[in-house]
């Protein structure tokens, strides 16, 4: 294999900062000028990659992959390959994430990310994102005393699986906190019981009276917060943290190896992918563009379908202006349009009004094709282009795009939306076509969008990714197999994991709707120094 040794470095979407490194962009998070941080070059795969590749475990696909993205000047071979190794141990499949066949007539399969250990697809990534945060801490703290040592306070806010996810990843970490904020009595008791059983002393649940929207606002103002931040550093795990795009790249591969394996002269490749932040899919998009031969990457919205409505109109829009509005009119009750909320779903993970990942993906587009002579000034023109369309979608509410980057998008992607009814409908039929087999409420989304794509008449292998195990949202479930005389929930969905969860210890925090944003950060100062303290 050609040995490639590159020295990668990090640069923001808004055009404002260059040059950074690896852990640089991964403690961070976001960039200073409000942008997203993406590699300065997609690295090509290696020569040969196709059958050297061909037969490695998931580990060893991702140790070859993340060494593409990262310098060795930064993590040691022998670290980073530790440092996978520990990530993908606590996950109960020998394949980390095995890609099964729905249905073999129609070449359907499923991509199945749920095997970690909180049961959906965001452990792929926070147990490596939790695992890197430590490594970094626990070398800038190596000559400090005690009294010196960097600690990191790790803040995000959760509907659900994204907190259970990071504390999973980030529980009995060195040199690190964390505090997770989810809306009291608003989250399924399942996603409840799985953050709140979690003991160790650097996890922090705080379960705030309000809606998730409050919770978000509480971990923006933290950040703001210049005084809080002078004895502190925070950190953040959302979906914009560069580290979890990497990670979820793998999976890519490994899907694509396990088809070929099977069979050998199968040519096309779709992946169908439940969609909310875009992260998920546009580690696809940077399998693709490093070489990966994906036909296509299919983005399966649900009724919160921002992304649905750009691939057809070129118009990225918080809210869909429609009638009235759309001619120029005032929209309905005095409420600008672009301030109406999201729409709350089976698929609650997916139940966004932004993609904040879609940004990355804007940038290549800008760079790719309104961008012109050297990569200096492709990079400009790039930047540049991004920092004006989000300006407008924060103070206009959305913005248009040209003709040709739209048709650029349209190359590499197409996209489905699909209803709750549909979702439901789904579940119930792929339980009678597939053998029995339950799918959760977001996997059946890209289920149903696969059977579109089918329909449609692709031909080749269709994988739609799993992204949550059904024992998570039984709720949608029960509904949709009702009607299922055979089913039984307890027997035939709940994993062993899960019995007697809810009557373990637990250890939570309320913040009352009165105390608010103080409320919080009393709380996190009291811990914080207890922690310190035992
Ligand atoms: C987070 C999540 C998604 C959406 O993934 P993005 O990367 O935000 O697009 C889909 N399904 C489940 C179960 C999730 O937890």
């Amino acid at each position: 294999m050609a040995s490639h040794t590159p020295s990668q470095r990090y640069l923001s979407t808004r055009g404002g900062s260059y040059d950074f490194s690896f852990e640089d962009v991964v403690l961070k998070g976001l960039a200073a000028d409000g942008g997203l941080f993406i590699p300065e070059e997609i690295p090509a795969l290696p020569q040969g990659w196709q059958t050297e590749w061909a037969n490695l475990s998931f580990e060893e696909l991702a140790v070859n992959i993340f060494s593409l993205y990262i310098s060795p000047s930064e993590i040691p071979p022998a670290d980073l390959k530790e440092l996978v190794r520990k990530s993908y141990a606590t996950f109960r499949d020998p394949s980390v994430t095995p890609t099964v066949t729905l249905d073999p007539t129609r070449n359907v399969h499923l991509l199945e990310l749920f095997h970690g250990p909180t049961f959906a697809f965001k452990d792929v990534a926070l147990q490596f994102l939790g695992n890197l945060f430590e490594y970094f801490l626990v070398r800038r703290n190596a000559d400090k005393s005690a009294a010196d040592r960097e600690h990191l306070v790790v803040i995000g806010a959760t509907s659900g699986d994204t907190g259970s996810a990071a504390i999973y990843g980030l529980r009995g970490k060195k040199d690190l906190s964390v505090f997770i904020m989810h809306p009291k009595g608003k989250i399924s008791p399942v996603q409840e019981a799985q953050m709140t059983t979690v003991l160790d002393a650097n996890v922090h649940n705080l379960a705030v009276e309000g809606t998730f929207d409050d919770c978000q606002d509480f971990v923006k103002a933290l950040f703001a917060d210049t005084e809080f931040n002078k004895t502190h550093r925070l950190a953040a795990v959302n979906s914009i943290n560069w580290a979890r795009i990497l990670a979820q790249i793998t999976y890519y591969f490994a899907s694509y190896f396990a088809l070929r394996r099977a069979n050998p002269s199968q040519q096309s490749i779709r992946f169908v992918v439940p969609t909310g932040n875009f992260g998920d899919i546009l580690a696809g998009y940077f399998a693709k563009r490093m070489g990966l031969p994906i036909t296509q990457l299919v983005i399966a919205t649900n009724e919160n379908d921002i992304l649905h409505r750009f691939w057809r109109s070129g118009r990225y829009e918080k809210h869909e202006v429609r009638g009235p509005a759309a001619a120029g009119g005032l929209p309905q009750d005095g409420v600008k349009a672009h301030e109406a909320g999201v729409k709350e779903t089976l698929s609650p993970a997916m139940d966004i009004l932004v993609s904040s990942n879609f940004e990355r993906l804007l940038w290549f587009l800008a760079h790719d094709v309104l961008g012109s002579g050297d990569e200096a000034s492709r990079r400009k023109t790039a930047g540049e282009a991004v920092n004006g369309w989000l300006q407008a979608l924060k103070t206009e509410g959305g913005f248009a795009v040209p003709e040709e980057v739209l048709a650029k998008a349209r190359q590499n992607f197409a996209t489905e939306r699909v209803s709750d009814a549909q979702t439901l409908a789904t579940i119930t039929g792929a339980y009678k076509w597939a053998k029995g087999y339950v799918l959760d409420p977001h996997s059946a989304i890209g289920i149903a969008a696969a059977e579109r794509v089918v329909q449609q008449g692709a031909e080749g292998d269709v994988v739609a990714l799993a992204t949550a195990h059904p024992a998570k949202f039984s709720g949608a479930v029960e509904l949709a197999l009702a009607q299922e005389k055979a089913f039984d929930f307890k027997a035939h969905v709940q994993p062993k994991e899960f019995a007697g969860l809810e009557d373990l210890p637990r250890r939570v925090t309320t913040v009352r709707r009165e105390d608010g944003l103080e409320g919080v950060r009393k709380v996190v100062l009291e811990e914080v120094a207890a922690e310190g303290a035992a």
